[in-house]
This record gives C-alpha cells, structure tokens and sequence, in this order.
C-alpha cells in the first residue's frame, strides 16, 4: 500500500487519507436478490454517516482512511472476461460517488469498460455527482439508479451523515435521470424513529421513483458498533427525546412503528405507490 501524492493543495486535506491497496479480487458474488455480482470501486467511504451499515465489510478504519484498488480496470477486464452481459450492482458496502470519486474517477473507469463489454449496472449513492454519468447509463441495457435518503432537515443529515449532500439535491438528481430515461428508485433509510419524516420524503420522492424501499434503523443491541457511533450523537442534539427515540429503535413493536406501517399502507393503497415497506 501507498499514499496517493498527485494532487493540488486543497485536495490534501482529502488525499492524506487515501490509500491503494493491491485487492486481488474485483467482482465479488451479491447477495442482492436478481444480482449476481457487485463492484465496489473503493473500501469505505467519505460520506462518514454515522449508522454505515457498510462499517462491519470495510477492511480498513474507513472513519480515518479510504481505500482505492490499483489497477481496478485491467483486474476487472480480466475477470468479466467469461461472463456473459449482466447486470452488476455499485452501491453495497460503498458509495461509488462518494466526494474523492470526483478527482479519483474510479467508478467512472469501471462503467467506461462495462458499457464497452455490454454490461449494465444498478447504482445506490447519496450523490448528485452520479449525473456526471448519465449518458453512459443512459447507453447501457436497462441501467437503474437509486438514492437514498433520510432526512427532510438538512441541519439535522449533517448530525447523521457528516459529509453527504442535501437531501433535494439527490432528489433532484433522480428527476433529472428520470427524464433521460433511465430507471429511477430510491430508498428511504435508515428511518430514525420520531426524527425521519417518512411521509414528508414520500412526497418528496414519489414524482421520480418506481419503487420506493423503506428501511428502519435495525440496531441488535447496545453493544452493536452502529449504536456506539449513533448514540454519542443523541446524546448530544437530542436530549429530550433520546430515550424515546432509543427504545423505539430496540423495540420492533413499539407504538411508533405500528402507526407508521399502518399509515404507509394506507399511503400504498390510495396514492397508488410502490412502497417497499420494511419497518
Ligand atoms: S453512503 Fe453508504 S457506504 Fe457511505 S458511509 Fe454512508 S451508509 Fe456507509
């Protein structure tokens, strides 16, 4: 491994941070339902949100330093080399448009030679800078893109999601490919009893999405990594409801996730949406 060194002044603060790593494998097997293989074009990521599920894949403190694969593309050239054309998903334990993806092209280089090979890709990000990309999307069979979101105040993402952009500008992002052409979705997660507004994002999203997944904070216990990071924040920004707020995350049948299921339901029925509901 080595530091990467090529770049101007104010990108240091960044770059310090990132190191390449001599990965030998690309393509690794999904277990995402209709998706043989994802790619993560790097290991971690600079979105720094608090409740990563992605924390437990990284083999690095991602909190401190991102990993980029040298020679990502002849590696993976030689490895889609026997594949038939399919579908591959960008988006599980990484963000591929994280902020260093915008000096570091990384995941740009990996669609570049899927649409040369005649694959295609389905996408998850918190980014806008996925647009960058539109046009090779919009050549590949059938590509599908998804936000994520979940926060309607941008004051309070940034207590949870240190380094994402606002919530409207991925929004945005999603009308925009839409209107190219290409297959939009998102996902509401992760839904934070009493601070996400589910229904509010619902409206936000539902001009530009097919499908709309919808996820809970899923928290096993108090010694579970994602609530030491999360707790601390609580602590801190919400005094007064912490406690509420904590036993609804432990507790699967509290009140609060009853009335929420019911009036997505009903939402479903009468809107006529497809909501994903997994609370
Ligand atoms: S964008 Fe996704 S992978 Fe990146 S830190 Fe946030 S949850 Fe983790």
């Amino acid at each position: 491994m080595h530091f990467i060194t090529r770049y101007s002044k104010y990108q240091i603060a960044y770059i310090m941070n990132i190191m390449t790593c001599a990965e030998k494998v690309i393509l690794k097997s999904c277990s995402l339902k209709n998706i043989n293989y994802q790619i993560d074009p790097y290991i971690g990521c600079s979105h720094y949100c608090y409740y990563c599920y992605a924390l437990q894949y990284a083999k690095t403190n991602w909190t401190e330093r991102i990993v980029v694969h040298e020679n990502i593309i002849e590696k993976l050239s030689d490895e889609l080399k026997d594949l038939h054309p399919q579908k591959i998903y960008l988006g599980h334990h990484t963000d591929p448009y994280q902020p260093h993806e915008k000096h570091l092209i990384q995941t740009r280089k990996v669609l570049d030679l899927l649409l040369e090979k005649n694959f295609s890709v389905s996408i998850l990000t918190k980014s806008d800078l996925v647009l960058r990309d539109k046009y090779l999307l919009k050549n590949m069979d059938n590509a599908s893109v998804s936000v994520s979101v979940a926060f309607t105040n941008n004051t309070i993402r940034k207590l949870f999601e240190h380094n994402t952009i606002d919530t409207e500008l991925r929004i945005n992002a999603l009308a925009e490919l839409k209107e190219q052409g290409i297959k939009t979705n998102a996902l509401i997660c992760p839904v934070i009893p009493y601070v996400t507004d589910v229904i509010e994002l619902i409206r936000m999203l539902e001009s530009c999405a097919g499908t709309i997944w919808i996820y809970r904070l899923s928290i096993l216990n108090e010694s579970d990594v994602y609530w030491q990071n999360i707790e601390p924040v609580l602590n801190k920004n919400f005094p007064n409801t912490k406690d509420l707020i904590k036993h609804a995350i432990f507790n699967k049948n509290h009140n609060f996730w009853n009335i929420l299921r019911s009036e997505l339901e009903l939402i479903k029925k009468e809107r006529k949406l497809d909501l994903r509901i997994n609370l």
